[in-house]
């Protein structure tokens, strides 16, 4: 029987960390039947950067955004041109955005302003939204909920709210992703999935970060995002093709990504 398809929703293929061995990284993603890879840009350069690999590599797709990291340094030119990324025929998504005050590199109007011009730009495109926050919830959320509550395509990656967050995210719209955080002992994420609903559910490395048990501490890659599956299943009880069958199909129809059986094994 072939093994079940699996798609990284969210990776940084980009990073110098990948630059002695990308090549090997793919292939032993397609080997363990990953499907589709997302690589995410953090800004204008990583952005154009993730549309290259996503040109070479058959299964890579891209999103192009300004991580709030880096939000000061965008320019009205590099705005404009990241709108221009949209139409490439390999970009899913706009992303990640979002804030981030546990860092605080920007400063934090600055991070709103840029969040902003993005969440406008998804709808105007009508293009799903790479979310990130980080001890910024209540913002992000609220950022969203004043503009509209209907419309909204998208998900928040390495989600690690509560509940309660989980319910409303849910509510506007997006779905969730988790990550190799899951698969820690300290982590109450886990606990949080158990509650939602398959089908607001994907998975993501966020390699080189975040890498999952029996990795942790070590550079992430996209084939261990079955580890994050594998702790899906054992919290919710079911198995592991059904986790990838919901998730695979959830990514599928989030980003309209085509995953071509010749791809995988
Ligand atoms: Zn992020
Ligand atoms: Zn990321």
């Amino acid at each position: 029987m072939n093994k079940p398809i699996l798609v990284d929703t969210h990776s940084h293929l980009d990073f110098d960390r990948f630059d002695a061995d990308r090549d090997a990284v793919i292939q032993r993603a397609r080997e363990e039947n990953i499907g589709a890879i997302m690589t995410i840009g953090i800004d204008y350069k990583s952005s154009l950067a993730a549309i290259k690999i996503a040109e070479d590599y058959a299964s890579v797709y891209a999103a192009v955004g300004v991580h709030p990291h880096d939000a000061k340094s965008m320019t009205d030119e590099q705005f404009a041109e990241l709108k221009e990324m949209l139409a490439h025929p390999k970009v899913v998504a706009i992303g990640e955005v979002g804030l981030d005050y546990h860092y605080d590199y920007s400063p934090r109007h600055v991070q709103r302003r840029v969040f902003r011009q993005f969440l406008e730009l998804s709808l105007e495109r009508q293009m799903p939204l790479i979310i990130h926050t980080r001890e910024s919830d209540e913002d992000v959320q609220h950022i969203i909920q004043s503009r509209s509550k209907k419309g909204w395509r998208g998900v928040f990656h390495c989600f690690a709210g509560d509940k309660k967050m989980a319910h409303n995210v849910i509510d506007l719209g997006f779905l969730l992703s988790f990550t190799g955080n899951i698969t820690f002992k300290k982590s109450t994420s886990a606990h949080v999935m158990a509650d939602i609903p398959l089908d607001k559910i994907m998975i993501e490395t966020d390699s080189p970060f975040m890498a999952p048990v029996p990795h942790r501490g070590k550079r992430n890659e996209p084939a261990f995002v079955k580890f994050v599956a594998e702790k899906v299943a054992e919290t919710k009880n079911i198995t592991y093709e059904e986790v990838a069958n919901f998730t695979t199909q959830n990514a599928i129809d989030l980003f309209g990504l085509v995953i071509d059986k010749k791809d995988v094994l």
